[in-house]
């Protein structure tokens, strides 16, 4: 399984962090020529040194489903900011 990882910066105090994230769930999505599009569900957390807790929650996908993540994209974090965010 590929591993993820985000740069992210605590909203409280600015440090900079790398977040892996897991996967925890994976789902199906519509049927299509080669089959159904298989969905991962990933999500990392870490607490900053100032007490801040970081969420960072992500979808992963393969298409046709192999099991093998393809790519993935960050969908939302809690406590910190992404660097695409700014
Ligand atoms: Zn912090």
């Amino acid at each position: 399984m590929s591993i993820c990882s985000e740069t992210v910066k605590c909203e409280n105090c600015g440090k900079i962090h790398e977040i892996d994230l897991k996967v925890i769930n994976t789902y199906y999505g519509e049927e299509r020529q080669m089959g159904p599009e298989e969905f991962f569900v990933l999500e990392g957390d870490k607490d900053c040194d100032c007490g801040q807790q970081m969420l960072v929650t992500g979808t992963g996908w393969s298409y046709p489903a192999t099991g093998e993540m393809e790519d993935w994209t960050t969908d939302d974090c809690e406590g910190c900011n992404t660097f695409e965010d700014e």
